[in-house]
C-alpha cells in the first residue's frame, strides 16, 4: 500500500470526506459503462464480496447511491412502522440524526442521552430497553462529532438479553473498515456505512448489512419507501445491478480501494488506525492541549480536542487552512467552538498526523497559545 501524499496540496484532516490514494483517484476518471451490463454485474460482486471481510458477515450487503444519512433512513424505514417504540441512543450529533429520522417517519423514538464526550453505558440501555417496551434500538458506532467509540458488542449483548427479539440498528458510517465491527457476532440486524469516511474513496455510495431479523421486519414494516427499499436493492443484486443508476465512478474506486485494503490485510489496517490515533493524542496531549472523549472510548478514526482558553476555535482553523494548507474540523451543534477535530481515517499514516500536529504547534504559538507546562515554567 502507498501511504505517501506528497502530490497533496491540503492535509485534509476532516472525518470525512478523506483524501483519496492517487491509483483510486485515477480510477474515477473512467469511461461510463452500460450499468445493465455484464461488467458493472462483475464490479458489484467484487466490491461486494471486497467489503465483506471488513464487515464480518454472511448476511447480504447492499449497496445503495446516497450518503451516510440516506443509508440511516434506509435502515429505518425498511425496518418499521409509524408508532413503533424506538429507543435512539444518542452520545452527540449522529446520534440525535438518528432518532430524528425515525421519528419524521412516525416512530414513537424515546431519546437515550448520555453526555458528550462520554460513551452509552449497556446497562442502562439495557434497562431502557425493558422500560420503554422499545421494538427497535438505534446505536452509533463510533460518534464522529465527540470522537467516542461506543461499546457495540457490549451494548447489544445487554440490550439483546433485555429483549430477544429486539432490532438493532447500527450506524457505522465512521467506524466500518477501520474499527472492528461483527454485526453477525454481535447480533445487529442492520449496519450501515458510507463510502466516503473509511473506505478510501469519494462520497457517493453507502453500504448496509441486513440480517434475517431484519428481513423479518421489512416484511411487515409500514413506513413509505420507494428509493431506499432494501427489497428492490436485494432483487437486483441478484441480477448483478442496483435498481437505480449506481454513482458509477464511485464502484470503479472502491473496486480499486478494496483490493489495496485486501492487500493490506483486515487486522493490519484496524492496527494501523489504532497506533495512528494513539501517536495522534499523544501528540495532542504533549501540546498541553484536553483531549474531549472519555480516553477509555476515545475513537481511532477522529480525535477531539479542546480549544484551549484564549484561544479562538474559528481563528485556529483559518489559520491552519490559509497558512498550513491543513484543514482541520470544528465542533458539531454544542461544540461549535468549543472543540476540534482531526480525522485519522481511511488513507492515512502517521506523517500526515505528524504534519498536521507541527502545523497545530505552530499554529496555536502563533495565536499566542502558551501551553500549560511551558506556562508553570514561566510563572
Ligand atoms: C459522516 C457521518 C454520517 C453521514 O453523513 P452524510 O453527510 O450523510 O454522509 C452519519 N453518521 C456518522 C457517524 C458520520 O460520521
Amino acid at each position: 500500500m502507498h501511504l505517501t501524499q506528497e502530490d497533496a496540496l491540503v492535509n485534509l484532516r476532516i472525518p470525512g470526506p478523506t483524501a483519496c490514494p492517487p491509483d483510486v483517484l485515477d480510477s474515477l476518471s473512467g469511461q461510463m459503462m452500460n450499468h445493465r451490463g455484464p461488467e458493472f454485474g462483475a464490479i458489484l460482486e467484487r466490491v461486494t464480496e471486497g467489503l465483506r471481510p471488513f464487515l464480518a458477515t454472511e448476511n447480504d450487503i447492499l449497496i445503495l447511491t446516497c450518503s451516510g444519512s440516506g443509508v440511516m433512513e434506509a435502515a429505518v424505514v425498511n425496518t418499521l412502522s409509524p408508532g413503533d417504540n424506538v429507543l435512539a441512543v444518542s452520545i452527540g450529533a449522529f446520534g440525535d440524526r438518528f432518532g430524528q429520522i425515525a421519528e419524521a417517519y412516525g416512530a414513537n423514538v424515546t431519546p437515550l442521552d448520555f453526555e458528550w464526550g462520554s460513551a452509552a453505558d449497556p446497562a442502562t440501555i439495557a434497562d431502557a430497553v425493558r422500560d420503554t417496551e422499545a421494538c427497535a434500538l438505534l446505536l452509533t458506532h463510533n460518534e464522529t462529532s465527540t470522537g467516542v467509540t461506543n461499546p457495540l458488542q457490549q451494548i447489544c449483548a445487554a440490550a439483546r438479553e433485555a429483549k430477544p427479539d429486539l432490532l438493532i440498528l447500527v450506524n457505522a458510517v465512521s467506524s466500518a473498515g477501520c474499527i472492528p465491527v461483527e454485526p453477525d457476532n454481535w447480533g445487529i440486524d442492520v449496519l450501515v456505512t458510507g463510502s466516503q469516511k473509511g473506505w478510501q474513496v469519494p462520497p457517493g455510495l453507502a453500504m448496509a448489512v441486513v440480517g434475517p431479523r431484519a428481513w423479518d421486519a421489512y416484511e411487515t414494516a409500514r413506513m413509505p419507501r420507494f428509493y431506499l427499499d432494501f427489497g428492490k436493492a436485494r432483487e437486483f443484486v441478484a441480477k448483478g445491478q442496483t435498481p437505480f443508476t449506481p454513482a458509477v465512478t464511485v464502484f470503479y474506486g472502491l473496486d480499486l480501494a478494496l483490493r489495496n485494503m485486501a492487500s493490506e490485510g483486515t487486522e493490519a489496517t484496524y492496527a494501523r488506525h489504532q497506533r495512528i490515533a494513539a501517536h495522534c493524542r499523544r501528540r495532542i496531549e504533549a501540546l498541553g492541549l484536553d483531549l474531549f472523549a472519555d480516553p477509555r472510548f476515545a475513537s481511532n478514526t477522529v480525535t477531539a480536542v479542546r480549544v484551549p482558553d484564549g484561544i479562538d476555535g474559528a481563528d485556529l482553523s483559518r489559520l491552519l487552512r490559509t497558512e498550513y494548507d491543513t484543514v482541520i474540523a470544528g465542533g458539531q451543534a454544542a461544540l461549535t467552538g468549543k472543540i476540534f477535530r482531526i480525522g485519522h481515517l481511511g488513507w492515512v499514516d502517521q506523517a500526515q498526523i505528524d504534519a498536521a500536529l507541527d502545523a497545530l504547534g505552530d499554529a496555536l504559538a502563533q495565536l499566542g497559545y502558551v501551553a500549560p507546562a511551558q506556562a508553570e515554567d514561566h510563572a
